[in-house]
């Protein structure tokens, strides 16, 4: 969870960081909170078998055996298969960092510490000083790290009702293997920047007047170096980087809410020097025909009939589960028009406790016959039947106002009180005014 809280505020980061057209984040900001419970300076005792202790591997263990361990847990240890969320949360995560080379043999070398940081390298940091101005701008621990990505997930709410894993094909950028990132052989340095990849533009904003920037040399890219034609990296072709697919899973908790973000290390794109960012993928429920979700209570909305609802009815209803729920009044029970009904636990899973669950709460819409329906017989049956006053009050026929139709369209007649006479032309006023002010004064 803390890591999600964390997120909001890297973002605002991140889009402060856009807005300089930097690719490049040197604070690992998501890293920053849970930094300060499981930090410790002392890198002579490293535990770099935690991980492999979850999957239930010996340490060292191939990506290969990560992976073959990791799928016969997983089923085991799924919350729909009665196994604990939490753990079954921290075996992914420590999937998602063993399964991935780089930051496994972080992992192996220098423990968690070591994935967290990244260990480090580059010199990003001179080119935040070169953006943000002052030499202060280098930060003391940054490890370099590429921007996160977020990405989102539609699901339904029978996907969330039931959990799942879901597979998502992510194309993301990886450091070319072709040059290891080089872009080339015999780099040159290039002459319209003296390779320092930034140039300064003059710019005309108005006659005789420009505005001075410094923007990336559009010779070499911004890299600083250029490659003559023949070295260049016939791979990568010299952009030092590739697309690469990868179908990342996503583990879909029961009762998940919506706008959740699952956090996968490393999975966004990546650069020579400078680590891969985090990718995030939001989850984004589907509005649902039938059910409203409510935390983890659902509501419904149910038409009767008058008959009913003073008479008792019987309904079934398709649930999340693809079953059907038989659901009845009681004997002798009766619906008002908007009343609500619960069924127990027959709501969502609780989210992070798969054990238990909301209710169903279901709205009743009570529709009456229409005017004319009932014969003059039938009425006179139901006073019989029903409470309420046997004799209707006698009214005087001259005084008495039948009801009319309720128009929504001729509501509030005068809206705006008197302004309206303003609006209107000067022959229409005089007799109306006094009218008009006595509305506006009610
Ligand atoms: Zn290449
Ligand atoms: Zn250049």
């Amino acid at each position: 969870m803390k890591i999600c809280q964390n997120f909001q505020t890297i973002f605002k980061y991140f889009n402060r960081c856009s807005q300089a057209d930097l690719e490049v984040s040197l604070e690992v900001s998501p890293f920053g909170g849970m930094g300060e419970e499981e930090s410790s300076n002392s890198p002579a005792e490293v535990d770099n078998k935690g991980l492999y202790d979850l999957i239930g591997i010996p340490p060292q263990s191939t990506t290969d055996d990560v992976k073959k361990a990791f799928r016969k847990k997983a089923v085991k240890e799924h919350p729909d298969k009665g196994g604990d969320p939490e753990k079954f949360k921290k075996l992914t995560e420590a999937y998602e960092i063993l399964s991935n080379p780089e930051k496994k043999d972080l992992y192996d070398r220098y423990g968690m510490e070591g994935v967290k940081n990244g260990g480090g390298g580059g010199d990003m940091g001179d080119i935040f000083s070169q953006f943000f101005g002052g030499g202060g701008g280098r930060r003391e621990q940054g490890p370099k790290k590429m921007k996160a990505k977020m990405r989102e997930q539609q699901v339904t709410l029978e996907e969330v009702f039931e959990g799942k894993m879901i597979h998502l094909n992510h194309k993301r950028k990886r450091v070319c293997d072709g040059c290891e990132g080089k872009g080339g052989a015999n780099a040159k340095q290039c002459t319209a920047c003296k390779g320092r990849g930034m140039v300064q533009k003059l710019q005309m904003i108005g006659p005789g007047m420009y505005s001075q920037s410094t923007g990336p040399c559009t010779d070499c890219g911004g890299d600083g170096t250029i490659f003559p034609e023949k070295d260049r990296c016939k791979k990568c072709k010299g952009n030092k980087v590739m697309d690469q697919e990868k179908v990342i899973e996503i583990p879909l908790e029961r009762g998940v809410p919506d706008e959740h973000d699952y956090q996968f290390y490393g999975e966004s794109d990546e650069m020579p020097g400078v680590m891969a960012g985090d990718l995030y993928v939001r989850i984004k429920i589907k509005k649902h025909d039938v059910y409203e979700r409510k935390g983890a209570d659902l509501y419904i909305n149910k038409k009767i009939t008058l008959v009913e609802a003073l008479t008792g009815t019987q309904f079934t209803l398709k649930f999340l589960d693809g079953t059907n729920l038989h659901i009845s009044t009681k004997p002798g029970e009766i619906i008002s028009p908007a009343q609500i009904k619960t069924l127990k636990k027959k709501g969502m899973p609780c989210y992070k406790d798969a054990m238990s669950e909301g209710d169903l709460h279901i709205r009743f819409e009570v529709e009456f016959p229409l005017s004319g329906q009932l014969k003059s017989e039938q009425i006179e049956q139901l006073k019989k039947v029903l409470p309420g006053p046997k004799q209707q009050q006698k009214l005087d026929a001259k005084k008495t106002l039948y009801l009319e139709e309720y128009d929504e369209a001729h509501v509030n007649s005068n809206p705006e009180g008197g302004k309206k006479d303003e609006e209107d032309d000067d022959d229409e006023r005089g007799g109306h005014g006094g009218q008009r002010v006595q509305c506006a004064q009610q």
